[in-house]
């Protein structure tokens, strides 16, 4: 288990990949807390299979962030979710592409096995290969 602080104006999404890396972890779970400065989130339309991307370019508090990490192509890959408020507590959410970071506290779990992603025809994403 890693317990750590990202670096200020990185992308938070990087920043996990990156801190992966560093401490060889290629499957695992995590949670965040913490402040953006703007963020890119999404809805996924299952009908046309495809992301619906959204910019938010105000600051807000992250009052949950969850993802996993998992190898995609030989590389890390970090897949997340968010929920964001606003300056009167207005809470959106989705699909986290990215994020600049104001700060931010990261707990990632790892996991002994690795699991490795690949592209499935009923979804048109790269989920687990289990
Ligand atoms: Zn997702």
């Amino acid at each position: 288990m890693i317990i750590t602080r990202l670096s200020y104006g990185k992308d938070l999404i990087s920043e996990t990949e990156r801190v992966c890396e560093e401490k060889r972890i290629k499957t695992g779970w995590f949670i965040v807390i913490g402040a953006l400065k703007n963020l890119t989130y999404g809805f996924y339309d299952q009908n046309l299979r495809e992301y619906k991307r959204i910019s938010y370019k105000r600051h807000c508090e992250i009052t949950s962030c969850t993802g996993n990490v998992s190898i995609l192509d030989n590389k890390i890959f970090v897949h997340a979710h968010i929920n964001f408020a606003d300056k009167d507590g207005n809470v959106k959410g989705g699909h986290f592409f990215s994020g600049e970071i104001f700060a931010a506290e990261i707990l990632i779990f790892d996991y002994k096995d690795t699991l490795t992603r690949e592209f499935d025809k009923e979804t048109n994403l790269k989920l687990w290969k289990i």
